[in-house]
């Protein structure tokens, strides 16, 4: 494996992680451990029960629950949130959710500086970032501060067996997406490597378990595993052509986050494969397979994930304005960016082609 590196910059910020079935039950003694006593539980509506189940199991120390959580982290969202938060007399937060919880819960500590705690049910890995993605105005911008890391995280896999199939395969390739571009980052280093692969290959072993039985929780264990390493490469090192595509395809066309994650992985990997060249040696390693674009594919067809734009929404008429979109805001990329080569990858994800752009 080739994680070796003559030179690099490696920090990390201070993180407690737990991980353990049931690891949920111990959030009251976090709380009191962060000394605080008036933790608010944030979640989704969608998810307004087990938030407020989980308030009473904090007990005493939990002030109430705030369920207001949505994609994509609105900022009137988040005002209307920090009102309720003020009221409650919060101390602290207790994000209950995927990314869009723990986006809210990130924005709100960055207005109030209160601690996190975060409990993630999908694998999109947000909780082991310093990044925060918010929309105003229809339009979503990014920031990286230390301040909006959670510091706090409690990985419990019987929170994740809930999350149905098709979501799961599709977030845990958002996952993997993380690894993969992490290991062609310019800013790399030997331990984000190693956890990238390590990562990918907890994926490759776990994710078709759980696709065959959702309530194993050893196997859903390995993949929230997975979950953190990934999460922890994508707030180490710098992403390159497919986040950016994703983040154009979510932001301005409105498809959904992991799904597209999924679309796009095989077809941006192979894209940027060779260019990248001996970085991604590990994916190889990990799919067995020296053609990579093939070898995703075929790992995305063996956990029947979604495999084209057209399938989750994407109007073809769109994809000359996603491929200006994508030229836009110049990015580090492996492969030089040439706008009718992106309009060409685009078009082969949009039909589900095989084929490399
Ligand atoms: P999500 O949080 O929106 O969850 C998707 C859906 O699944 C929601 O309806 C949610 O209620 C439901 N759900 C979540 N967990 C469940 C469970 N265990 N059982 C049943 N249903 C469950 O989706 P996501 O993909 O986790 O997060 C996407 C958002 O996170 C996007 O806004 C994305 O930009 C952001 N994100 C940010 C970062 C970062 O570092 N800042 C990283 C990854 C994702």
């Amino acid at each position: 494996m080739l994680s070796f590196q003559p030179e690099f910059l490696y920090s990390s910020l201070p993180v407690r992680v737990r991980f353990g079935p049931g690891i949920r039950g111990e959030t009251a003694a976090e709380v009191e451990r962060l000394g605080c006593s008036r933790a608010v539980v944030l979640t989704t509506p969608g998810q307004a029960a087990k938030g407020k189940a989980l308030a009473a199991d904090i007990g005493k120390l939990a002030a109430g629950t705030v369920a207001l959580a949505q994609m994509h982290t609105p900022v009137e969202v988040t005002q209307e949130a920090l009102r309720a938060v003020e009221e409650l007399g919060g101390d602290c937060l207790v994000a209950l959710g995927g990314g869009s919880v723990i986006g809210l819960g990130k924005a709100l500590s960055l207005r109030t500086g209160l601690p996190q705690i975060a409990l993630p049910t999908t694998y999109a890995g947000s909780e082991a970032t310093p990044v925060l993605g918010q929309t105003e105005a229809g339009r979503k911008t990014t920031l990286t501060d230390a301040r909006v890391q959670p510091g706090v995280v409690l990985y419990d896999a019987e929170l994740i067996r809930s999350l149905p199939v098709s979501v799961t395969v599709a977030s845990a390739l958002n996952a993997m997406a993380h690894a993969a571009e992490g290991l062609y980052a310019r800013d790399r280093n030997p331990v984000s490597t190693l956890l990238a692969a390590e990562g990918l290959r907890a994926f490759r072993d776990a994710l078709p378990v759980v696709c065959e039985k959702p309530d194993d929780l050893a196997a859903r264990c390995e993949t929230l595993y997975g979950a953190w390493l990934c999460g922890t490469v994508l707030g180490q090192v710098g992403m390159a052509l497919h986040h950016k595509l994703c983040h154009v395809l979510g932001g301005s066309f409105g498809l959904p986050h992991a799904e597209t994650h999924a679309v796009m992985l095989p077809y941006t990997i192979a894209f940027n494969a060779q260019a990248a060249g001996s970085h991604l040696e590990p994916l190889r390693e990990v799919l067995g397979m020296s053609d990579i674009g093939q070898g995703l594919a075929e790992f995305a067809d063996r956990v029947a994930a979604p495999r084209s734009l057209r399938d989750i929404g994407m109007k073809e008429d769109d994809l000359e304005r996603a491929a200006d979109l994508a030229m836009t805001a110049a990015y580090w990329n492996p492969r030089p960016l040439v706008r009718d080569e992106i309009l060409t990858l685009l078009r082969i994800a949009w039909s589900g082609g095989k084929g490399v752009a």
